[in-house]
């Protein structure tokens, strides 16, 4: 036998003692809730994070109805409620048409959480260890995953630390280590998609911006300095204002043009505004070409990334660790052949470019449109969305399309996406397939008009 042969033989030998029965890299949003329903299914977690801490920036704020089901049935709800801010209504602008279409959140009442929950990435995070320490999940700050090597009953990971090299050996592997996810790229799988022409601006400010007409959460659609207004934090008053720029201009002047021309057509003259943090980053709609190789898996970030102009990015990660780690319960109780994980591929996949795709491209393509036709009938379209509580419904249940098939019959989510009355597939993009809403919705007020 050659030396590599021996050392995967003794590799083999070592694996039947697992360190822990799965390896989560990377302690963001997605790691640590898939950490903690991991925990739920008494599963023995561990999880690496390269950073000293929890990386200290928001990044996204909002939470929709699909979400925030799965954060109550983790049971994080109670103490998000003390600490998050809560937004009852969505406001899509149209300011060189000189309109502002709301849709109020109670108009889920009694189908789903009629709110949005807005509160930084890094609190949900921070949020997400305290519950999963109290199931026994142990956290590793500054341990940065190197490789792995997938083993007939498992997977031996290298990990780096300040000490040096070590191995983990696990039963599996999770990367849900972000966008230049490590565990990806050792996977050697390709990244398929595109990367968008421009380049997102996200600045955090303090401003009192209920006291001017915005609402919790709110599409600015213009031509130029188009974007997302959106509170992430109400007793401090901090808002994120997220627009796009030319990839082109020079990143290194991000702040002057800021102040120069981009704070003032989203912060009205009269508002006083001081600026938190501004970063900028290039959009992509990306998604690995499988989220599944023998024992490792992908979620999160590291499996798909998309324009973040919806929410729809950590909205379908967390979505991911959901099934992920339920379908990994139910194989650890012989409940399930370990086959399911290549659906679990297949089915955030298609998740991925047939929910999330299309409604981000429709997202920003509303909010930059230069077409003034086309500007014009999207602000109608909105306004038969927002004075239409049944089209309304429709559209703000846009966020439960990113739950997908749950894959099994006893899954725990089986029931998150049944909504009374509903029909699922007569959901909406979030602004999205204007056309057929909007023409279903003008057919209907005429056949209402033609009875009456
Ligand atoms: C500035 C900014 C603003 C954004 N705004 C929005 C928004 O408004 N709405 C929205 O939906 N999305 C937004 N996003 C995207 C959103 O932040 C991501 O979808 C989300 O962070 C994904 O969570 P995640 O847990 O999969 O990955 P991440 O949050 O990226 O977490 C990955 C973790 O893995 C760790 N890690 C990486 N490599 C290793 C390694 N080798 N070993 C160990 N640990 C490792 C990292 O340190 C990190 O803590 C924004 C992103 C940015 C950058």
């Amino acid at each position: 036998m050659n030396r590599k042969t021996d050392l995967v033989n003794f590799k083999k030998e070592f694996i039947m003692n697992y360190d822990t029965d799965v390896l989560v890299v990377g302690c963001g949003p997605v790691g640590i809730l898939c950490a903690l329903a991991l925990a739920q299914e008494n599963l023995k977690v561990t999880i690496i994070e390269m950073s000293p801490e929890i990386i200290p920036a928001p990044r996204a704020p909002v939470y929709f109805p699909s979400t925030i089901y799965a954060l109550d049935k983790l049971g994080l709800l109670t103490d998000l409620e003390n600490i998050a801010s809560v937004g009852k209504q969505i406001s899509q602008h149209f300011p060189i048409l000189n309109k502002k279409v709301t849709i109020n959140l109670n108009i889920l009442e009694g189908l789903s959480y009629p709110y949005t929950l807005h509160i930084g990435q890094d609190k949900l995070a921070e949020l997400g260890i305290k519950h999963a320490k109290k199931l026994g999940v142990e956290i590793q700050f500054g341990q940065k995953f190197i490789n792995f090597e997938d083993v007939e009953d498992g997977v031996i990971s290298t990990v780096e630390n300040a000490e040096g090299r070590f191995d983990i050996r696990s039963k599996w592997l999770i990367g849900t280590d972000g966008a230049s996810s490590s565990v990806r790229e050792k996977m050697n799988i390709h990244f398929d998609g595109m990367t968008w022409p421009i380049r997102f601006v996200a600045a955090n400010i303090h401003a009192k911006l209920y006291d001017h007409g915005y609402s919790a959460t709110n599409f600015i659609a213009r031509p130029e300095h188009n974007g997302v207004v959106v509170i992430i934090d109400e007793k401090t008053d901090l808002w994120r204002i997220a627009y796009s720029e030319n990839a082109d201009l020079d990143p290194e002047k991000v702040a002057e043009r800021f102040e120069e021309n981009c704070a003032r057509p989203f912060i009205p003259e009269g508002a006083q505004y001081k600026i938190s943090t501004l970063r900028q980053y290039r959009l992509h709609q990306r998604a690995a070409s499988t989220f599944r190789q023998g024992h490792v898996l992908l979620a999160g970030d590291a499996a798909h990334i998309t324009s973040p102009i919806g929410g729809l990015g950590l909205s379908g990660g967390i979505w991911d660790a959901m099934i992920l780690a339920d379908l990994l319960g139910a194989i650890s109780r012989n409940e399930e052949s370990i086959d399911i994980l290549d659906k679990y591929s297949e089915e955030r996949q298609r998740v991925f470019w047939e929910v999330v795709t299309p409604g981000a491209k429709e997202n920003l393509r509303v909010i930059g449109e230069k077409n003034i036709d086309q500007h014009q009938l999207d602000c109608e379209a909105a306004q038969v969305a927002g004075n239409n509580p049944e089209i309304g419904v429709r559209v703000l249940l846009f966020s439960h399309k990113l739950i997908g098939d749950t894959l099994r019959k006893n899954s725990r989510w089986k029931d998150a996406s049944k909504i009374k009355g509903v029909d699922m597939n007569k959901i909406d993009a979030q602004m999205g397939d204007i056309k057929n809403r909007f023409e279903e919705a003008t057919s209907q007020i005429k056949l209402k008009e033609t009875t009456s």
